[in-house]
């Protein structure tokens, strides 16, 4: 269990800013799990939140890596699945994050390093396996396929009732090359698929399935499966308040609807309820299976820190108390 006891842990990182934007800075980390909001116009209404962890814009992907991402990914060699999710506004440092870059590694490459190291060392023959597809307006496209159809994959349940999305690539690897070659062209088909669909890449969520399974040494044959999702949602800005085209509204409310069950579900983990809303949205009830039992899970919540994105931040920040059971 995580310190405040939560199945989903809440951390906070803020971004730097970057070289185009105003120094004017609104937020500030305070004592590791705290940050403040900074009122503009009267600092005697500065704002606290409290997450499970909270990193400033000086704290380096490896830190986030090592403190929070390695535990959970630990946990999947015990037959357990780990979900982590970058929850933000569009241009908040989600994709950074969770997929960085060539000389800033981000969370997916860390985690596949940290994988096949974990097969190395061990005497188990593992099996592992990746999934990569995005889901955008409630339907899943595999990334791993040029996309030929507007119609989605359907999602189905098998004899053991376990949910699964019918057709869905699974790819087996055997290094981190051959990972990153097949990751590279599924990355490549998202921006194409997002060039030629205005740029939808922010507006759908892109989920990296990886599944490890392996067969017990001690005689008894039990094959053992731990699952890690590691997931950078669609921007979480309500695009209703700029944009009114029709296309576009039904991109918003799927959107605003998926991110809302989201945070259902995960309030309802983290506070112990006894109906968890999977079936409501399309995502969590392909996690479904993933999210509840054992399993633990983190929400990255990513924000800006200049004063132009105040309003983003605070509905970024309400989304994420109203997740964290205090
Ligand atoms: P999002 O995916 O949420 O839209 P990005 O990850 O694309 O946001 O980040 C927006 C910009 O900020 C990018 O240019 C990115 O490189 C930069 N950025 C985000 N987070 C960081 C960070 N922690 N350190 C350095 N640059 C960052
Ligand atoms: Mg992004």
């Amino acid at each position: 269990m995580t310190s405040s006891g939560n199945k989903i842990k809440v951390v906070c990182r803020v971004r730097p800013f970057l070289k185009t934007e105003k120094t004017d800075e609104s937020v500030g980390v305070e004592a590791n799990n705290v940050l403040r909001v900074t009122n503009p116009r009267d600092t005697t209404k500065d704002v606290k939140f409290n997450f499970d962890s909270c990193y400033g814009p000086v704290v380096g992907q490896d830190v986030i890596y090592n403190n929070d991402v390695r535990p959970l990914v630990e946990t999947i060699f015990t037959g357990l699945s780990a979900t982590v999710f970058c929850y933000g506004v569009t241009g908040a440092g989600k994709t950074h994050t969770i997929q960085g870059s060539g000389t800033e590694p981000g969370i997916i490459p860390r985690a596949m390093e940290h994988i096949f190291k974990h097969q190395e060392r061990d005497s188990f023959d593992y099996d592992i396996r990746v999934s990569y597809y995005e889901i955008y307006k409630e339907a899943v496209f595999d990334l791993f396929k040029q996309r030929d159809s507007v119609a989605g994959l359907p999602i189905r349940e098998d004899a053991n009732r376990k949910i699964f999305v019918a057709g869905l690539s699974e790819k087996k690897v055997t290094s981190y090359e051959q990972f990153d070659t097949l990751y590279q062209k599924a990355c490549g088909n998202r921006r194409t698929a997002s060039t030629k669909l205005n740029n939808h890449s922010s507006r759908s969520h892109a989920i990296l399935t990886v599944q490890v399974q392996w067969k017990d040494d001690i005689g008894s044959g039990k094959t053992w499966c731990g699952r890690l999702h590691l997931i950078d949602l669609a921007g979480s800005e309500d695009n209703r308040r700029t944009e009114n085209g029709k296309d576009r509204m039904a991109e918003s409310s799927a959107i605003n609807r998926s991110l809302f069950v989201l945070g259902q579900v995960v309030e309802a983990l983290n506070t112990g309820a006894s109906r968890i809303p999977y079936r409501d949205s399309k995502m969590t009830r392909i996690l479904q299976d993933s999210l509840g039992g054992d399993s633990l899970g983190m929400m990255i919540v990513n924000v800006s820190p200049g004063e132009a994105f105040l309003q983003d931040t605070h509905n970024t920040l309400n989304f994420a108390t109203k997740s964290r059971e205090v």
